[in-house]
């Protein structure tokens, strides 16, 4: 994880939040290259779950929402963890995590000489267990209260109650209450869903983990709506779809390059389920810190859509033609977080390999995913005519995708340089490409583009290079490109 948080700062993917005042607790700002990734992510999970389904249909819903929606939805009354203070330091801890700490002890069979003992561990010299604050070592705990997780805040000119209101905790209320309006505006037809992705605020107390685990955050959540009276494949269509959506997620992962051992499914236990779940289950990655959560999908049945029709008196039901009733729909929720998958693909990208005697690190990310698509290098930057070709080169491509150009070292470095943050191709531009008027030599008009991962490097005409590009960042295999130009030896 160290390597990770120290390559996106080195690299511009991910800094602390305002960092020159000393950081904002567990906030992170996401840099040059950091918001590229994360736009792609964002791109590639809208285009195929969204634009590319006939059943599916996006929103972008506002950050404050009615204060009624959180009551209704469960937040106002369970969205808590139980919290203890410690009368002393007044430092706050999660009630169930104060024993996976680390604890303090001030030890009396040694003259009250201060010891640091590992969680969950007596004492070495007295046998005692913690009781007090892991932290000062000196303070009596507090008996646990519940602590709501939600950002409070005022709408309007008055701090009174009245104006109470809160940043979303999820982005999936907002698809619940716009269920109607989306309903009747795009005359849908169950089974549908609602997409929407965007930021969400929890005021977490025990946050951490670099960006796995942070107060703002974004999520990318789809309410798939279902007729809880069909059948399909003789089973239930709620619980026909919930494995369907398992699937598409973990086969989503698995395409953008999280590999098959890194991943895994595991069900929720009826003590675990949350209060409006029939099943939840979640696809866990294998993180820097273990094996944790990286997306939940849920069957929460047909709880949200009730609640809201409970407290707006408003009617939340699709009229099922066939049967001639009304229904209040089941949904299924995929839910995945951005700054997760983002984690992910970055821990599951980085590499370090041997090349030739030195070490070389690599991010293998998905072409589709990198925050650089192409990086034109002149081999030789006193040379006007190879500088103005390569200029040339990035204009071109740059109405299309992520071109940068650099020359501001030797051609070897430059090359690592992109490796280390996953650009999937280089291209350069040397004497052979533009000629040598000097000499009276004419340039072959080609120019050298080399592969990340195999480092291999074949010959293109420039006049070729916008549509071999437009292969390779679309899925196009380096294999099946590359056999078709002349090769050159590994850069
Ligand atoms: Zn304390
Ligand atoms: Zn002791």
């Amino acid at each position: 994880m160290d390597t990770l948080v120290s390559l996106s700062k080195r690299r511009g993917f991910v800094f602390q939040s305002s960092e020159i005042y000393g950081g904002t607790g567990s906030c992170w700002d996401y840099g040059p290259l950091g918001v590229e990734l994360k736009n792609n992510i964002k791109r590639v999970w809208w285009r195929d779950f969204v634009q590319g389904r006939p059943d599916m249909v996006g929103i972008d819903a506002s950050i404050l929402m009615h204060p009624t929606v959180w009551k209704a939805s469960g937040h106002l009354d369970h969205f808590t963890d139980p919290m203890v203070d410690c009368r002393e330091c007044k430092l706050r801890f999660r009630a169930d995590h104060v024993d996976e700490l680390p604890w303090t002890h001030y030890c009396p069979a040694t003259k009250g000489n201060k010891f640091t003992i590992p969680a969950r561990e007596p004492c070495g010299h007295c046998g005692a267990r913690r009781t007090l604050c892991p932290d000062c070592g000196k303070g009596e705990l507090t008996a646990p209260r519940q602590f709501n997780l939600m950002f409070k805040t005022f709408m309007g000119p008055v701090e009174e109650d009245a104006s109470v209101t809160y940043l979303r905790p999820e982005t999936a209320q907002a698809m619940f209450v716009n269920f109607d309006n989306v309903l009747q505006s795009m005359r849908l037809k169950l089974p549908f869903g609602i997409a929407q992705a965007g930021r969400s605020f929890r005021n977490e107390i025990t946050p951490g983990n670099f960006i796995f685990r942070t107060r703002e955050f974004e999520q990318m959540e789809i309410e798939y709506f279902v007729n809880p009276h069909d059948t399909i494949e003789g089973r239930p269509a709620d619980e026909y779809w919930h494995d369907r959506w398992i699937e598409d997620c973990l086969a989503w992962f698995r395409r953008y390059g999280l590999r098959e051992e890194n991943l895994r499914l595991r069900e929720h236990g009826k003590d675990e389920l949350s209060h409006y779940s029939k099943r939840t289950v979640d696809i866990d990655y294998r993180f820097p810190i273990g094996w944790s959560e990286l997306m939940g999908i849920a069957n929460r049945t047909d709880f949200d859509l009730k609640q809201h029709s409970k407290f707006s008196g408003k009617s939340l039901t699709y009229f099922d033609e066939e049967r001639k009733e009304h229904v209040v729909p089941y949904v299924v929720e995929p839910a995945a977080g951005v700054d997760r998958a983002l984690l992910a693909f970055l821990a599951d990208a980085y590499v370090e390999e041997e090349v030739r005697g030195e070490k070389r690190v690599v991010l293998r990310l998905h072409p589709e995913l990198a925050p650089i698509k192409v990086a034109v290098l002149p081999l030789l930057k006193k040379r006007e005519e190879i500088v103005k070709t390569a200029h040339g080169i990035r204009a071109d491509l740059a109405k299309y995708w992520r071109v940068v150009y650099d020359d501001t070292a030797a051609i070897g470095r430059l090359y690592r340089r992109q490796d280390e943050v996953g650009t999937p191709y280089c291209v350069t531009v040397d004497v052979q490409t533009v000629g040598d008027q000097a000499k009276g030599e004419v340039g072959d008009g080609k120019v050298t583009i080399r592969d990340r991962d195999s480092m291999e490097q074949i010959r293109v005409p420039l006049t070729a290079l916008g549509s071999v590009f437009r292969e390779l960042l679309s899925g196009g295999a380096w294999a099946s490109v590359a056999g078709r130009f002349e090769r050159k030896g590994e850069g």
